[in-house]
């Protein structure tokens, strides 16, 4: 494995003294392009580098000769569709037409279509681009592929997150050409299926972060509901009630108050549901029955759920951190000390709120640490390098850890005993809230047994 992981993706007898892709071996397989945009100049590069003898079709091949790399062929249109068995057609939907009169020389060859349409485009045209180019081209076999590659990618060489490419077409032959040629140049070719499935693969780059979008809904309607009772409570109330302005709390105070409420009512959501599963299957009496649509959604959100509560926590913190930066405090420790002094008290220690304070910032730290180890383990990476045991033992020290320290709901940040000398504010912490004690116990389902942590 690491042999392979040391070999350069660009073989070295096609790299010049200057560092340019030049030569490529006569009898590498020929691959032909039709266009010269960006993404045909990034495959270019891509596909010479892999091995294989490219020529690209253009309609002005003296304009686009020199953005290529000197060992890709470029062409006229005609001349580059004739060898090559395999095309792919870099030009976008609405130009296919106007290849119809190379009909001829594509016939009996295969054709990669890499577009991608645009969401406008997606919503008017029922039958997907791979489709709309068969029927134009009877005679040839369509591929659908490399559209979720961006030219970027293609140019930088595949990297984890996006190394995946979906092909479908309706001659597994071609398809497994295509696939062949997908694994020489570093991707992972997935079949999808025959090119029904054209439509899908060519939405999948359109969406943005699918799997998100309620859980941050979520995250949001909870802010907005806690920001409007805390604002109500600390901001509202005190101006109606004794005409104090502490509308200068919105920004920071109130903020910083709100987010570990929605941390820790995140939290609390992504242990229910593992909860009702259980429940559930009890009452039940069997684990052969599949679960409520709505309760295997929120099972399934449960890991963007958590990320989004350990995100208000780390918010939290970084609030508290900024909150004696501001001048409001200042102003209140230096009332703070007038007061002491006009009180002719020398000396100002509560020996149990120091205890108090350092046990809850000790507990805060603790709290969000283990949060932070668990966010670390949904990291796929991390996640597949531990065994199932070891995965379940990481869950359950952190979230026992994390969910057992128990402080009171609201404290004061500095509350003197002396009635003179009043508290300087007042916030609810991370930790200063009455946590949720989660459940760690794997569910069975009808797929075997369910974990139910977080971050899986
Ligand atoms: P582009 O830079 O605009 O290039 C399009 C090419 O189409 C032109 O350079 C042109 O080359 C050729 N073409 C052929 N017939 C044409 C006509 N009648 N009118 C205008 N141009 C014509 O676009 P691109 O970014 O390379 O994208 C090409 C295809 O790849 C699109 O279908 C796109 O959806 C897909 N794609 C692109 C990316 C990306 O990151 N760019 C990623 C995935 C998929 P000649 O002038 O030399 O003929």
């Amino acid at each position: 494995m690491s042999g392979e992981m040391d070999k350069p993706l660009i073989s070295l007898h096609l790299v010049d003294s200057d560092s340019s892709l030049a030569k490529v071996p006569d009898e590498a397989p020929k691959v032909g392009i039709l266009g010269s945009g960006d993404f045909a100049r990034s495959l270019a590069t891509r596909l010479v580098g892999s091995g294989f003898k490219v020529v690209v079709g253009s309609r002005n091949p003296k304009r686009t000769a020199g953005l290529f790399p000197s060992a890709a062929q470029v062409t006229f249109q005609e001349e580059a569709v004739s060898s090559p068995e395999v095309i792919f057609v870099a030009v976008f939907r609405e130009h296919y037409s106007s290849l119809c009169s190379l009909s001829e020389q594509l016939a009996g060859k295969i054709l990669v279509d890499v577009s991608n349409p645009t969401e406008q485009e997606h919503l008017q045209h029922r039958e997907s681009n791979a489709e709309y180019l068969a029927s134009l081209f009877p005679t040839c076999t369509v591929v659908k592929a490399f559209n979720v590659i961006s030219a970027w990618t293609l140019q930088a060489g595949p990297r984890d997150g996006n190394r995946q490419v979906p092909i479908c077409s309706d001659q597994p032959e071609a398809k497994r050409a295509v696939s062949e040629m997908a694994l020489t140049m570093g991707f992972m070719p997935m079949d999808m299926g025959s090119l029904a499935s054209a439509r899908e693969v060519e939405a999948m780059p359109l969406r943005l972060l699918p799997a998100w979008k309620v859980p941050t809904l979520l995250a949001l309607g909870l802010f907005v509901c806690f920001y409007a009772y805390n604002f109500v409570r600390d901001v509202l109330q005190p101006y109606m009630q004794e005409s104090q302005n502490k509308f200068f709390k919105l920004p920071v105070s109130v903020v910083n108050t709100t987010l570990p409420c929605v941390a820790y009512v995140l939290l609390s959501l992504v242990y229910l549901p593992g909860v009702l599963a259980a429940a559930l299957q009890l009452r039940r009496g069997t684990k052969y029955q599949r679960f409520p649509d709505w309760l295997d959604h929120w099972l399934q959100h449960r890991k963007q759920i958590g990320l989004l509560s350990f995100f208000c926590a780390a918010l939290h913190a970084l609030y508290s951190f900024c909150l004696p930066l501001r001048r409001a405090h200042r102003y209140d420790l230096v009332n703070l000390a007038v007061k002491q002094v006009l009180a002719n008290k020398s000396h100002l220690w509560v020996e149990e709120e120091v205890w108090r304070m350092e046990i809850y910032l000790s507990l805060g730290v603790l709290a969000l640490g283990t949060l932070s180890l668990l966010a670390v383990t949904s990291l796929p990476s991390i996640a597949n390098s531990l065994n199932w045991r070891e995965f379940s033992f990481v869950q359950c020290v952190a979230t026992s850890s994390a969910g057992n320290t128990d402080s009171g709901t609201r404290r004061p940040e500095f509350q003197s005993q002396d009635p003179h000398l009043p508290a300087l504010h007042h916030q609810t912490s991370f930790l200063g809230s009455r946590s949720f004690c989660c459940s760690l116990v794997p569910v069975p389902t009808p797929y075997g047994h369910e974990d139910l942590s977080w971050t899986r």
